[in-house]
């Protein structure tokens, strides 16, 4: 189609783009989202700092992940071919996680790699501790000063005097092997204060410590947290947990403060911080009551036997003799019990756990952070939350929740050092001896 007349105005005065210029063969083909991956050795667009003039750019698209969080979401370098360096970040349409969407800090990884105030080279502090003083060191020196430290302490026997830090934790269990076989329990993360409480519920349950809920199949979603805006892996979870509710799902969300997640929700409890488990008993308790338990399920994968000799030695050890006396144990907490430590309306209870108890092995559960790590105890929180998808057999199922590294590779590591016997007790105190939790060997105090 022709200019028209106002057009033809505009273009003169320089208002709008010459548009009798070049176009190139890019701006000719389709709009896509994303490029074709058969074109990721060159692909070609127009580079925007040279706009109006059409001036391609060729880039190689080298897929790489985000590390912004632990969602590990998937990103495309786009690495400029003339000069061999990144220009930007986009989502990677082909990782199955994020599926080429991220959030605003996905893209922004481009930053760190521009960051003017990036730390290149080792430093070591000059003058006082806190003064600010630093040099640039050669990382041979680096790396004798250290480990020289290092081998001194474990020489002496001294092994409280050597921790290892890591902001977040990428190494698949090598670093703590390696500590392992010098004989020190010092691997550090900010795990301790973060994840390790619902890691420690999740994992007496089931080994694995984390849990996998497949949201988008859900019948009910079951959040103690605020996936949709802050909770961790809130990306990937946010778009499935949306895709849930596009199918119907119903969204329960257990948070103190009414959270962009939570006023999405269509039941929002407010519980009082520390009360969840309570909350999560109560529920239990009305699944057994009203017979809504999947009795194949609890049948074959829970360990009723063992927890009748060691309880009940005298009882018959039958499974209805087992749901009989596990009705008895949870009949303590009842609603009442539930709305008055959660400060909460009885009501609520009842309607939201008549909600829950009715989702069958559709029910996606997940809780992170506050609620598990913020209140003594708080590991107990993660595993009520699992005890409702036992109950329910909703483990494993489509629309469930699975343990997280079900399908995961995890390689075996050969010659394993055996678990260490010293540590630095600023690190593990004492009164921990559940709290904290390095996964591949049990919490102290316990075998
Ligand atoms: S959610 Fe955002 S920050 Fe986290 S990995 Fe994905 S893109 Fe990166």
């Amino acid at each position: 189609m022709g200019k028209t007349f106002i057009e033809d105005i505009a273009q003169r005065l320089r208002i709008i783009p010459n548009l009798d210029r070049e176009r190139s063969d890019g701006a000719k083909t389709p709009l896509k989202s994303f490029p074709e991956p058969e074109d990721w050795h060159d692909h070609v667009e127009l580079d925007a700092n040279e706009w109006p003039k059409m001036v391609e750019k060729r880039y190689s698209l080298v897929p790489t992940t985000c590390f912004n969080c632990e969602s590990a979401c998937g990103l495309l370098a786009y690495v400029d071919k003339e000069s061999g360096q990144v220009s930007k970040f986009e989502g990677n349409p082909h990782h199955p996680g994020s599926r080429g969407r991220n959030c605003a800090k996905g893209p922004a990884t481009i930053n760190q790699i521009n960051d003017t105030e990036r730390i290149l080279h080792p430093m070591k502090r000059v003058g006082p501790r806190g003064e600010g003083g630093w040099e640039r060191v050669s990382w041979d020196q680096a790396l004798d000063e250290i480990s020289t430290k290092i081998r001194e302490s474990l020489k002496t026997g001294a092994k409280d005097r050597v921790v290892y830090h890591v902001g977040r934790p990428g190494h698949e269990g090598y670093t703590n092997r390696i500590l392992k076989a010098w004989g020190v329990d010092g691997h550090n993360s900010h795990t301790n204060i973060c994840s390790a409480g619902a890691r420690t519920g999740y994992a007496l349950w089931h080994r694995h410590d984390r849990p996998s809920p497949d949201h988008a199949n859900a019948k009910v979603i079951l959040l103690t947290s605020s996936h949709l805006e802050t909770g961790h892996y809130f990306n990937p979870h946010a778009q499935r947990i949306l895709e849930g509710m596009m199918d119907g799902a119903k969204l329960v969300v257990i948070d103190p403060r009414l959270s962009n997640t939570a006023a999405m929700a269509d039941h929002w409890v407010p519980t009082w911080p520390g009360s969840e488990s309570a909350l999560f008993l109560s529920w239990a308790s009305m699944i057994l009551e009203r017979d809504l338990y999947d009795r194949d399920f609890v049948e074959n994968w829970v360990n009723w036997e063992e927890w009748l000799q060691a309880d009940y030695p005298d009882e018959e050890s039958s499974f209805e003799r087992f749901i009989e006396l596990l009705k008895e144990e949870y009949s303590q907490y009842t609603p009442e019990f539930a709305a008055k430590e959660c400060r909460i309306p009885v009501e609520q209870v009842i309607e939201v756990g008549e909600i829950v108890a009715n989702a069958g092995s559709r029910l996606a559960t997940h809780v992170w952070r506050a609620a598990a790590i913020g209140n003594l105890g708080g590991w107990q929180v993660s595993r009520t939350l699992h005890l409702l998808n036992v109950l329910t057999g909703s483990v494993g199922t489509e629309g469930g929740t699975s343990p997280n590294s079900w399908s995961k590779f995890k390689p075996e590591l050969f010659d394993v050092p055996p678990d260490p016997d010293g540590w630095n007790e600023l690190h593990f105190p004492p009164e921990y001896t559940t709290t904290s939790c390095p996964w591949d060997m049990p919490p102290r105090g316990t075998t």
